[in-house]
């Protein structure tokens, strides 16, 4: 379910695509791109990057959050995030990328991901209702 122009949603969708063509995914040959949509209406795009080693191995997602960080700081805030790959095989992010952009999106943000019947849309809340927040003791 989701109040954004379907249109939108298609140009995002295009935009991480195309950002999977970019990807380096040479072991697992599952070539993903993001794009994020911003509450300033900028979108900022990220690919997977592998390693020989695996574990250092960094999602889309969280590689075009930095991107965008590193680049602007932490705000404007994420408004939409689309996830592409290039088999088009059902993609949602995954709970290490749901974690960390969960700090950085605006009340009511939306994923559209290629899942099990076609491209599904849900609110970032939905697919990621229960952020981890460090809480200090206030003894
Ligand atoms: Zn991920």
């Amino acid at each position: 379910m989701s109040s954004f122009d379907p249109a939108v949603l298609d140009r995002l969708r295009a935009a991480a695509q195309e950002a999977a063509a970019r990807a380096y995914a040479p072991y697992s040959k599952f070539y993903v791109g993001a794009a994020l949509l911003f509450d300033d209406g900028s979108v900022v795009t990220g690919c997977n990057v592998e390693n020989v080693s695996y574990g250092l191995t960094s999602c889309a997602e969280r590689n075009a959050l930095f991107r965008a960080i590193s680049e602007r700081g932490p705000e404007p805030k994420i408004v939409a995030i689309a996830v592409a790959n290039a088999a088009g095989a059902p993609c949602p992010p995954c709970g290490a990328c749901r974690q960390v952009m969960s700090e950085f999106v605006a009340a009511g943000a939306v994923v559209t991901f290629p899942g099990e019947h076609g491209w599904e849309t849900i609110s970032f809340a939905r697919i990621f209702p229960s952020s981890f927040h460090f809480v200090p003791e206030t003894r």
